[in-house]
């Protein structure tokens, strides 16, 4: 089944990833459930709706501003019963929004960040779930921590600035295979006690999911292609 045919509705769509990720992850050694996280950036109001409509509660942004005119605004209706994932890079001056407004961060990359994300959730009582993301492919123009300094970054935000880190997230570069990035970003993850794994985009992510991804990050095959 080709699931970016115009004819198939969003829920269609949805319903077929489901399935695959269904597929991909039978007889994997991570047994933990797989969290669609539907990429909702650059996306018309009447996507999002019929998404909400098809029954996805998990979103994901790049930009903060952008989330809070989608789920803060267009859709604030729904925002309480639907869980939120920054995905994108976050600057310092916006880290405040960020933590009022997402239930997971999964772009924690430097130390900066690290303390004024803490710094702004002692001021809002409350921080949401957090992932480092890391540069598996040690690309300049790409964010993430480099391998060789993630255990030490993972160490310094638990202990120094207390905050929850639960997860790693990667883009691997796109023009190599994505596997060796995924099985690197899943051996950082255990070896440090993180227990998710936020890998794998619309053309790859069958492959994250075999591999032990505990999130996917899809975008374009489900809501079609962004303008
Ligand atoms: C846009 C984006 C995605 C989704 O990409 P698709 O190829 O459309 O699935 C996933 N992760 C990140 C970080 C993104 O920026």
């Amino acid at each position: 089944m080709n699931i970016t045919a115009p004819e198939m509705t969003i829920s269609d769509r949805r319903a077929a990833i489901l399935s695959r990720i269904d597929a991909s992850t039978k007889g994997r050694a991570n047994e933990a459930a797989v969290t669609l996280v539907a990429v909702s950036k650059v996306q018309p109001d009447a996507r999002l709706k019929a998404m909400l409509s098809a029954g996805q509660t998990v979103f994901g942004e790049n930009r903060v501003q952008e989330a809070v005119a989608h789920w803060g605004e267009s859709f604030a209706a729904e925002r309480a019963r639907l869980t939120l994932h920054l995905i994108g890079p976050l600057q310092t001056n916006k880290a405040q929004e960020a933590v009022d407004f997402f239930d997971v961060i999964e772009t924690l990359d430097r130390e900066k960040l690290a303390k004024f994300i803490a710094k702004a959730a002692q001021a809002s009582g409350k921080c949401p779930q957090l992932f480092v993301q890391v540069n598996t492919g040690e690309e300049p123009q790409k964010a993430g921590v480099m391998p060789a300094d993630v255990d030490a970054f993972i160490k310094s935000a638990r202990d120094v600035y207390d905050l929850p880190v639960t997860g790693l997230m990667c883009i691997p570069p796109a023009d190599q295979a994505p596997s060796p990035h995924f099985i690197m970003l899943s051996q950082m993850a255990a070896r440090n006690g993180l227990k998710d794994l936020s890998m794998g985009m619309s053309a790859d992510f069958e492959t994250a999911c075999a591999l032990g991804a505990t999130h996917v990050r899809v975008g374009s095959a489900l809501f079609g292609a962004r303008a």
